[in-house]
């Protein structure tokens, strides 16, 4: 059996939040003297540097709270994260991040140096790089954000691990696993080599912040922040998920992530193999969480289909300042430079190239990308 602690939080006040993330640790068997002298990596979610209010990143005070209850007990904190694209100093400040880190003298990792880890059992995948340095702790906090996913169906802890792989390689993973099913079977080939080899024998605690999480068109910022009033935790990040994806009331065969890695061993997938601490399920009354729409990047599509029944991302002319960060992004060569430079032109996309991973609207500084639903779309939604 794995434990997962499900306790309500309904703000993000520090005080509050502070006592139901040390009700989490306790509910989980933490001991927190453990903490002495340790040093301790922490995950946030920090995709992109957007504030607080879109609900895309893990919050910056449930970040505060948990460096805090660290620091009190003698450890020393050490943030690990590297966003999709965008460096890691700009996240920090456009989300209030860097003053935390200021203020509690906070050290952050490295990221230059990689290292690779293995999975041997992988199904498709077997070798990673990720950063070196989030193989130097002695216990890993690990802080999603729940929220829909348009690729995975929901983002949690077990996707969380994917921001230990150095930013332009994650793009590069885009391309090798281009679709839903390819990029679940990657994501549980590298989770197994983060758990089976580069935090082996190490504690590796999920908190997650479901104060505010994200329906709809996740994990960017189309999707929509939602009240749900949670912090969750555990050891294993399978079962989190499967606890958050249930508490949402979303349909969790969609999540691969978390039934397939119950399928592998890789973690508990089912409620029987989960015991509950803190508040009951019945407890919440989430409805209607909005789940991510079903997507033609669900299937292996030909060129031709794929342009029909899914959506492509589009730059403004409006916003767009042919910065051409969503060039450098792009793992497809997809999107070449504005064929007349200057206000209103744009970046050329090639969507015969473009394989949907959407990792240029999640750099675009100017949020000046934007969906456009393919012509048969329509048909997706009628099937539901
Ligand atoms: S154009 Fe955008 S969505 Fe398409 S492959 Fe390139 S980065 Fe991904
Ligand atoms: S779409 Fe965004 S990332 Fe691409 S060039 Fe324009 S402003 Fe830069």
């Amino acid at each position: 059996m794995k434990t997962v602690s499900l306790v309500q939080c309904e703000s993000y006040e520090q005080e509050l939040l502070q006592e139901k993330l040390i009700q989490t640790l306790v509910n989980i068997g933490f001991d927190l003297s453990s903490l002495k002298d340790a040093r301790v990596l922490v995950k946030p979610n920090l995709l992109t540097g957007v504030p607080r209010e879109k609900a895309v990143v893990t919050d910056r005070e449930f970040f505060r709270a948990v460096v805090k209850i660290i620091a009190e007990n003698g450890g020393h904190p050490v943030l690990v994260e590297s966003p999709a694209a965008m460096p890691l100093q700009r996240v920090l400040k456009k989300t209030g991040y860097d003053e935390i880190i200021a203020e509690n003298n906070i050290d952050v990792a490295d990221l230059t140096e990689t290292m690779v880890i293995h999975n041997d059992e992988g199904v498709r995948f077997k070798r990673f790089e990720v950063a070196t340095a989030a193989s130097g702790a002695d216990i890993v906090f690990n802080l999603p954000k729940f929220k829909t996913h348009g690729i995975t169906y929901i983002t949690g802890a077990v996707k969380n691990l994917f921001g230990l792989i150095p930013g332009l390689s994650k793009a590069q993973w885009h391309m090798r696993a281009k679709n839903k099913d390819e990029f679940s079977t990657f994501m549980l080939d590298y989770y197994g080599a983060v758990i089976g080899d580069l935090t082996k024998g190490k504690e590796v605690i999920t908190l997650m912040d479901a104060v505010i999480a994200m329906e709809g068109k996740g994990p960017r910022t189309s999707g929509k922040p939602r009240h749900v009033g949670a912090v969750l935790g555990g050891r294993d990040a399978v079962a989190v998920d499967y606890i958050a994806t249930t508490l949402a009331g979303l349909d969790v065969s969609q999540a691969f992530t978390v039934t397939r890695a119950g399928e592998r061993g890789l973690g508990a997938a089912r409620m029987d193999e989960i015991e509950m601490k803190g508040d009951p399920l019945s407890a919440f009354t989430i409805r209607n969480f909005i789940p991510v729409k079903k997507s033609g990047s669900d299937i292996p599509l030909g060129n031709f289909l794929k342009n029909l029944i899914v959506e492509k991302p589009v730059p403004s002319k409006v916003r767009c300042t042919l910065c051409y960060q969503c060039m450098e992004i792009c793992p497809a060569g997809a999107i070449t430079k504005a064929k007349v430079p200057g206000k209103g032109s744009v970046p050329v996309y090639d969507y015969q190239k473009c394989i949907r991973c959407y990792c240029c609207m999640e750099i675009c500084p100017e949020a000046a990308i934007g969906l456009k639903r393919g012509k048969l779309q329509w048909l997706l939604d009628l099937l539901g």
